[in-house]
């Protein structure tokens, strides 16, 4: 019975999915668009800075229907201001990549709402919300073709100026310049020559193309000790001075340098603030800061945490 519960799920997920790629035009491959040179009208991305940019309000969500006590968010409700850097913290599971996944329309809520500039997400077209809500995930996809390429994947009219701006709001300037063919060197499959701090810098490079409002960021772990912390520290204050950053964040200099912070645990958010109020106020964020936090901070010594 479940199994058919489960299955009657993914084919409603699967469902949910076609239905998206008929009305996302962007979602086809970077020839296709550099083959049909329409566009689908440039939506107003810049939210006025009075406005919230991100509006959660009693999030409900599970990936199986009918199961209170597997819901896997629970009255989650904060918002983000139109700059800035959100980070969320909490232990492995406790939902805060799902959480991001909802904001994209992955999937779709099971109760309250979310707010994109004072919208309800539901109410946009597809291709409006994600152009306004830039999307870096935290396993970077395999990368083919060239650095150039890679950036202009949803823009793929986008001059070199532009791409050497985002690049340069990356972190990659240099980076790309030491390399043989500089925008042009290949990649290859695994985006073999950049480390995996770097590969997912390219994607927020990407994402950036678009002007998004929002960008949302779920902070690579596994590479933290190739990619230098303080290249990592400036792309982050660069970009969240442009646009609304929430992040994910594994990085103790991340979280530290967050205008707020969100703990999240089982589902819900159990507290938010600065990281010197979460420290002395939440056990669970003084444990994350001094243990997860700190355990993926391979490199430096964390500076900030007592
Ligand atoms: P976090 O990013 O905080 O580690 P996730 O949002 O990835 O947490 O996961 C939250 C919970 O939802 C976990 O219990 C996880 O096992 C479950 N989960 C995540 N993705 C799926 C999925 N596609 N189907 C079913 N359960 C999932
Ligand atoms: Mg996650």
């Amino acid at each position: 019975f479940f199994l058919a519960i489960g299955q009657f799920q993914q084919g409603r997920a699967a469902i949910r999915r076609v239905d998206e790629l008929t009305v996302l035009p962007q979602e086809g491959g970077v020839l296709d668009r550099m083959r049909h040179k329409s566009k689908p009208a440039p939506a107003k991305k810049s939210l006025s800075a009075d406005k919230e940019a991100v509006e959660f309000r009693d999030v409900r969500f599970s990936y199986s229907a009918g199961d209170d006590a597997a819901e896997t968010l629970r009255d989650v409700t904060f918002s983000v201001a139109s700059r800035g850097m959100t980070a969320i913290v909490g232990p492995s599971g406790a939902g805060k990549t799902t959480l991001f996944q909802l904001v994209e329309r992955f999937h779709a809520l099971d109760g309250g709402a979310i707010l994109v500039g004072g919208k309800d997400i539901e109410t946009m077209p597809l291709s409006t919300l994600r152009g306004l809500v830039g999307y870096v995930q935290q396993d970077t996809a395999a990368m083919r073709g060239t650095i150039r390429e890679n950036v202009v994947y949803a823009e793929p009219d986008a001059s070199d100026e532009q791409i050497r701006e985002v690049l340069e709001l990356a972190g990659l300037t240099k980076v790309v310049d030491a390399m043989p063919d500089g925008l042009d060197t290949e990649l290859g499959d695994q985006g073999s020559g950049l480390s995996g701090g770097q590969r997912q810098r390219l994607c927020i490079a990407r994402a950036l193309l678009q002007k998004p409002a929002v960008l949302l960021l779920d902070e690579a772990t596994s590479h933290l000790d190739s990619d230098s912390e303080r290249e990592f520290r400036e792309t982050l204050s660069k970009v969240s001075s442009r646009c609304a950053v929430i992040a994910i964040a594994h990085r103790i200099s991340t979280v530290v340098d967050a205008d707020k912070i969100v703990v999240m645990a089982d589902g819900r958010v159990q507290d938010s603030g600065k990281h010197d109020e979460l420290m002395k106020r939440s056990a669970l964020y003084h444990r994350l800061a001094n243990s997860q936090l700190q355990a993926a901070h391979m490199t430096e010594p964390p500076a900030q945490v007592p």
